[in-house]
């Protein structure tokens, strides 16, 4: 299939109308990172950085951590790396962690909860990727965020690290980027401020929809019942990225969905301009973009909700037929 792409693989995901899509990886593991060049991926969208810590039988120490981010750094070459803190609870448990005994997991004591109420881990994090960075430049990401003072108080964990790494005399990163996940719904709710103060935002789907429809994401009974291209969801998407374009704050989408080649024409169409994806869909994605005219599908979605369909997916395969793609 990765031939198949070859011919586009230096071409943009620039549609028939001449929008242009940003088109990222999902990462987690240093074995992923040769797939940067090969997919033609712009950069890591998503590095989930929970993967290097469940594939240990201990927690791993700041120096090797630090190791490990700085070899990531170098495998990228000046691509950007998007770092998500780690994101551990409900489906994430680390062996070397006292499993929590709740109720409702993913709704439970996760990811950024975690780093707020026990910040050593995260203080730790924070301190390896400065030191990784070493005078390059650095995104960082926050995961679960579901209100603003979370993400300020994420913010200031942050500027507490830097000013340690300052005194210690440590070459502090070029500059830092920092963002959060949009995965959980209350934070599309989020005041102006938020949105005007965050360096940039990721549409976490496959948190976002389970939370949506309230709608267990490894529950296969429950799951199958919400289609992505629900017009309730994709007009929810539609208000986030209205909201992210009136405060000029970079959006992007890194949930399952934005590889899968329909999926993401329709975000697309809405007007996301950045996916991040496993990089086997980038091809996939990259093809059906450009075969597209994305104003004229935006009408499509736009009619099939006027008509009041649950999903504007019959609506959209049937544009694609016509168009014989
Ligand atoms: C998501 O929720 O869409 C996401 C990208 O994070 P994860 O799948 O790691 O929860
Ligand atoms: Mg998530």
């Amino acid at each position: 299939a990765l031939e198949r792409y070859a011919s586009i693989l230096d071409k943009p995901a620039t549609s028939l109308d001449g929008k242009t899509v940003g088109l990222h990886m999902n990462a987690g593991l240093m074995a992923d990172l040769p797939s940067l060049d090969s997919s033609g991926a712009e950069g890591v969208g998503l590095f989930r950085t929970e993967l290097q810590f469940l594939v240990r039988n201990k927690m791993p120490t700041r120096s090797e951590l630090s190791a490990l981010y700085s070899r990531v750094l170098d495998a990228a070459h000046g691509k950007r790396v998007i770092f998500r803190t780690l994101d551990i609870g409900s489906d994430k448990v680390l062996p070397y962690m006292t499993p929590q005994d709740e109720p409702n997991p993913a709704l439970g004591w996760r990811a950024i909860r975690v780093g707020l109420d026990k910040p050593g881990v995260l203080r730790m994090q924070l301190q390896a990727l400065l030191r990784a960075a070493n005078g390059r430049g650095l995104s960082i990401m926050f995961p679960f965020v579901a209100q603003f003072e979370e993400y300020k108080a994420a913010v200031r964990e942050l500027g507490k690290a830097l000013d340690r790494e300052r005194v210690l005399g440590h070459p502090v990163p070029l500059d830092v980027q920092v963002g959060a996940m949009l995965e959980t719904p209350s934070l599309a709710f989020a005041p102006d401020k938020f949105f005007a103060e965050v360096g940039f935002l990721s549409i976490g789907g496959n948190d976002l929809k389970q939370f949506f429809f309230a709608a267990d994401r490894e529950n296969e009974r429950v799951r199958r019942r919400y289609d992505t291209l629900n017009c309730s969801f994709l007009s929810f998407i539609e208000r986030i990225v209205d909201r992210c374009r009136e405060h000029e704050t970079p959006l992007s989408f890194c949930g399952e969905d934005a590889g899968r080649p329909v999926e993401a024409a329709c975000f697309a169409a809405i007007g996301l301009e950045n996916l991040s994806m496993r990089p086997a869909s980038i091809g996939p994605v990259k093809s059906m973009i450009r075969q597209l005219d994305l104003g004229e599908l935006r009408e499509v979605i736009r009619a099939s909700g006027r008509r009041g369909e649950q999903s504007v997916r019959q609506a959209v395969m049937r544009h694609l037929e016509d168009k014989k793609i």
